[in-house]
């Protein structure tokens, strides 16, 4: 089942939070020469317009990206993510958002490389029409968890692996914890950011424990609220959890999701969040 489109959703809330650690990450492997690899297992299109049917339908953009992008008081920790958008946009005008792949390509150096996977018949071409000119970066329409599998360890052995799946089946919920499993073992230290939506706690719940029961160390765990927890349908929260986090990033995320929290949630409604699912 592939009806998931993230052409509705894109420049959203869940994608600020998670873009945004994606470009910490990737920041802080840039801090050392050595080359780093990184995997997007549910890579998505590339690149999102906002101002086509999709997006306009839904307007969730309207209550992400386009509240912060041009904030006077932007705080250093979004400097890297927002200048992904702004290189997108250069007149000024949101018309364009990023999707994670084309944030890490902004960032990347000519010594990174890129391996995006992506299943959906029509993004998957706009993906691989987005990238045919760069060499850096290798398409391929084939399944995300696979890749766990097949592609650990990079070369370099330095690298992301981010994992966002659209969660439309439930198996998606155990698939990402048996996924980080089968990564972990390959390559043990590399980092792995897996976006979750909240939609019933429950299932988050289960996710964590699944982590936690993994043996893994060193999971992290940021989650931006824009409602309380709720049993009705609808995507309350979004977070991402991280596997062996750059030492910063704690520190980096508990200054700037308050931030965030206050910007995307003028009304004040739901939570902001940084904590350990498992420590050192
Ligand atoms: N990572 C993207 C970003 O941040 O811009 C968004 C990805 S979107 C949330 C999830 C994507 O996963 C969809 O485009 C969907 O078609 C794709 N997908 C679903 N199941 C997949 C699988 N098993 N392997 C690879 N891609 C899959």
């Amino acid at each position: 089942m592939l009806s998931y489109r993230h052409s509705f959703h894109a420049g959203n809330h869940a994608d600020v939070l998670k873009h945004t650690v994606l470009s910490l990450i990737v920041s802080a492997l840039n801090e050392k020469e050595k080359p780093w690899f990184y995997l997007d297992t549910h890579a998505g299109a590339g690149r999102y317009q906002l101002s086509g049917e999709h997006a306009e339908r839904t307007g969730e953009y309207l209550e992400g990206i386009a509240r912060i992008w041009q904030q006077d008081d932007l705080p250093a920790e979004l400097e890297s993510y927002i200048s992904c958008v702004s290189a997108l946009n250069p007149n000024g005008k949101l018309r364009f958002y990023p999707g994670s792949p084309l944030i890490a390509r902004h960032l990347m150096r000519p010594q990174d490389k890129l391996h995006l996977t992506e299943l959906h018949p029509s993004d998957y071409p706009l993906l691989r029409n987005e990238f045919l000119k760069d060499e850096r970066a290798r398409t391929e329409r084939s399944d995300g968890y696979q890749q766990l599998k097949s592609k650990l360890p990079p070369p370099s052995r330095r690298g992301l692996v981010l994992i966002d799946p659209p969660y439309e089946i439930k198996s998606d919920y155990q698939a990402v914890v048996d996924g980080i499993k089968e990564g972990h073992k390959r390559f043990g230290t590399g980092t792995y950011a897996l976006w979750y939506p909240v939609v019933m706690r429950q299932q988050i719940k289960r996710l964590f424990a699944g982590l936690e029961a993994s043996g893994i160390r060193r999971i992290m765990q940021t989650e931006l609220a824009v409602l309380p927890d709720s049993d009705r349908r609808g995507m309350t929260a979004s977070g991402m959890v991280v596997v062996n986090p750059p030492w910063k990033l704690e520190e980096q995320m508990n200054t700037v999701l308050p931030w965030l929290h206050k910007k995307l949630v003028p009304g004040g409604t739901g939570h902001a969040r940084v904590s350990w699912i498992v420590p050192e």
